[in-house]
């Protein structure tokens, strides 16, 4: 894929956002995921099927393993182990289970998860743009989310919509039927695959490691906080799981602090930008479809800046002291002040993100930090 094309809620104005950058790749996810197996088993894993992972086991403040289930003899077995790598996705199924003092936190909120639905669709006409994924943001449609249209090659398209879990949110697949695929493109299309989940849409979780355990993926919420893409993201966490674990075993050391430098290096990497992105994602749900129109339509946020937010660079909003002469007065200043509130606080977290401590030492403090720049942030984005 070249890019996205952005819809406004009223489709009167797009934005295609391309480049060297934003290229992407449509896969089979189900025979990716074989693939990636397949790989594993040949370079010496052990897979054990149709087996559920119950929770962790626990030793002297040290996570030492898993029990797990068999699922055809119901028989539980314990796993021992010097590492546990939780990869178990959205549910995170040993992260529930952990202690607070293992110092990796087990809730997160439900206005940072977003519930999804989607379906593979066999199209009837020809697609416009078969090299661009179509976001459309509405929130009368899914509101604190967006829908999509994204070719899957030939006529076959994945069309979905995902709402923020806000109090009393909307079915998701309802809303799908009802504004969506009720469109003229998809008359007499026929359903390939269909299917619901969740994805959290927030900054990594501020630790990933605690004594004997790394978190990976979904479960560690390392997912773009705008796009909901976590397929990339989920195997940079892996693959540097699996090098803090070689190097862990190499010093003989599994705790916290041997773990540590999981930590610093994703958010190297990817976490400061989720952070950057979690506080655009805020500003996108608190504007409503109006703001989002005229914002749109009159450039106050070009592509370049949503190109530039979604790369992780500095964001500026054109909305210089010039153009705040020019709409001061006007019903729509607070469209401008949000987008200048947004830009300031994402330049402001990710400065914060550079200082993550190389160590657990400073973790408390640093992490009161940014919790008090994403609540500033949270207060001026919603209070108009
Ligand atoms: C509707 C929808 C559309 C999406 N579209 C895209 C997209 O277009 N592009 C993109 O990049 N991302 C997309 N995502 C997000 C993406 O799917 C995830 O971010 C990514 O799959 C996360 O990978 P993961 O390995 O962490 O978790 P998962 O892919 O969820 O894998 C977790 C695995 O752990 C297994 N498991 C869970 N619990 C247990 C247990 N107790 N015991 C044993 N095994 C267990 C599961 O069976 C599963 O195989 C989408 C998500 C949704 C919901």
């Amino acid at each position: 894929m070249e890019g996205v094309e952005i819809y406004s809620p009223d489709r009167e104005t797009s934005y295609v956002v391309k480049g060297e950058k934003m290229y992407g790749y449509i896969l089979n996810r189900h025979r990716f995921g074989q693939r990636l197996v397949r790989m594993a088993i040949d370079s010496g894993a052990i897979l054990f099927d149709r087996t559920q992972v119950l929770g962790p086991l626990m030793k002297k403040k040290f996570v030492n393993g898993v029990l797990i289930r068999n699922l055809e003899t119901r028989e539980k077995t314990s796993l021992q182990s010097s590492i546990v790598v939780e990869a178990t996705g959205f549910f995170a199924n040993i992260r529930k289970k952990l202690t607070q003092e293992i110092g990796i936190d087990i809730k997160i909120e439900n206005e940072d998860i977003e519930a999804c639905y989607r379906e593979i669709r066999q199209l009837r006409g020809p697609l416009n743009n078969r090299n661009l994924c179509q976001i459309y943001i509405a929130q009368r449609v899914a509101p604190g989310g967006y829908y999509w249209i994204f070719p899957e090659g030939g006529t076959k398209v994945n069309v979905g919509l995902g709402v923020a879990m806000n109090e009393d949110f909307p079915n998701p697949k309802e809303q799908l039927y009802k504004y969506v695929l009720s469109q003229p493109m998809f008359q007499r299309s026929s359903i390939i695959d269909k299917g619901g989940w969740y994805v959290p849409t927030r900054r990594p979780l501020d630790s990933m490691v605690g004594n004997g355990v790394i978190i990976a993926g979904d479960a560690a919420c390392q997912v773009n906080p705008i796009h909901g893409g976590g397929i990339g993201p989920s195997m940079m966490g892996g693959k540097l799981a699996g090098e803090i674990s070689i190097e862990a075993l190499e010093r003989d050391d599994f705790s916290r602090e041997g773990l540590w430098d999981y930590n610093s290096r994703y958010i190297r990497e990817y976490g400061a930008k989720q952070a950057g992105l979690e506080i655009f994602r805020i500003l996108l749900q608190e504007m409503s479809d109006e703001d989002l129109n005229y914002g749109m339509q009159h450039r106050l946020l070009t592509e370049e800046d949503v190109l530039n937010a979604s790369l992780g660079k500095d964001v500026h909003f054109t909305v210089s002291d010039k153009v705040q002469r020019v709409f001061r007065g006007i019903k729509r200043l607070n469209v401008v002040r949000k987008l200048k509130n947004a830009a300031d606080s994402m330049f402001e977290i990710k400065e914060w993100y550079k200082d993550y401590p190389a160590l657990p030492t400073g973790f408390i403090e640093w992490r009161a930090g940014a919790k008090k720049i994403f609540q500033k942030a949270t207060v001026q984005l919603t209070k108009y």
